[in-house]
């Protein structure tokens, strides 16, 4: 599977200074990547207004990076799966320290492990259109191929997790292009981003994953990891520390905004 892609993290930036919006500042531990929200409508509101997965309205085309958890608010998201070897300990870790996360499944391994799909939902947390096949080159590609990537895999989740669709849709190594992103969003699905790429797909070292996090957690509130793509055994280390850290940070956790 296609690495990611580095040098992603200014995304959330770039999107903030294209919107012209004015960050406040107060203080060096406060996000402003709050901002990104700007836009989304009059009914941000906690998660809990709407039944999730279960929305089909047009959302926003940009780029999300903001938490719905407030100021504090961050955003653990996993991609690339599920796989039975290492969502089921993600999962196990989330539920330890009561956090809730978005995920970013490939409609193969959401089609080819439908159980995992449903035990993510019923854990409380989000899906994510994450395409079919995780074709890193797919802004490269025809509309028409875009098309069938997302809308297929949306199916193809949607089918495996018992009828909860995607509430996101994040392209494989951050392949959007302004058609994707605007398909996306006319299904329901909020383009996601990320502030944090803790790199925890080329198996730095759980040390290096932490450090990754501690050290760019102020570009925005938007963290990624992989449950998905080979031995995770790091992600799922580095996850046993990064949870508690944040939440002696007082850090709380949310969903992107949508
Ligand atoms: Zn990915």
């Amino acid at each position: 599977m296609a690495r990611h892609g580095g040098g992603r993290g200014w995304y959330g930036k770039v999107v903030g200074a294209a919107l012209g919006v004015t960050m406040l500042a107060v203080g060096a531990s406060v996000w402003t990547a709050q901002a990104d929200s700007v836009g989304v409508g009059a009914t941000p509101g906690p998660s809990a207004s709407a039944t999730p997965g279960n929305d089909t309205k047009p959302v926003d085309a940009g780029i999300v990076h903001a938490s719905d958890a407030g100021p504090r608010g961050v955003n653990i998201t996993i991609d690339d799966g599920p796989d039975p070897a290492w969502t089921p300990q993600v999962l196990d870790l989330l539920e330890e320290y009561g956090a809730k996360a978005t995920f970013c499944m490939t409609g193969v391994q959401a089609e080819a492990h439908p159980d995992l799909v449903k035990d993510v939902v019923a854990a409380g947390h989000r899906l994510c259109d994450h395409s079919v096949s995780h074709d890193t080159a797919m802004d490269k590609k025809s509309e028409a191929y875009q098309s069938k990537e997302i809308l297929d895999a949306e199916r193809m989740i949607t089918e495996a997790s018992g009828g909860v669709r995607p509430m996101y849709y994040r392209a494989p190594g951050g392949a959007f292009t302004p058609y994707s992103r605007r398909l996306a969003a006319s299904h329901g699905m909020r383009p996601l981003g990320w502030n944090v790429d803790t790199k925890d797909f080329e198996r730095p070292g759980t040390e290096a994953i932490v450090t990754t996090v501690q050290r760019e957690l102020a570009n925005g509130p938007t963290i990624l990891f992989h449950d998905a793509g080979g031995d995770r055994t790091q992600t799922v280390e580095a996850l046993r520390q990064v949870l508690p850290w944040l939440k002696e940070q007082g850090h709380t956790f949310g969903f992107p905004v949508r």
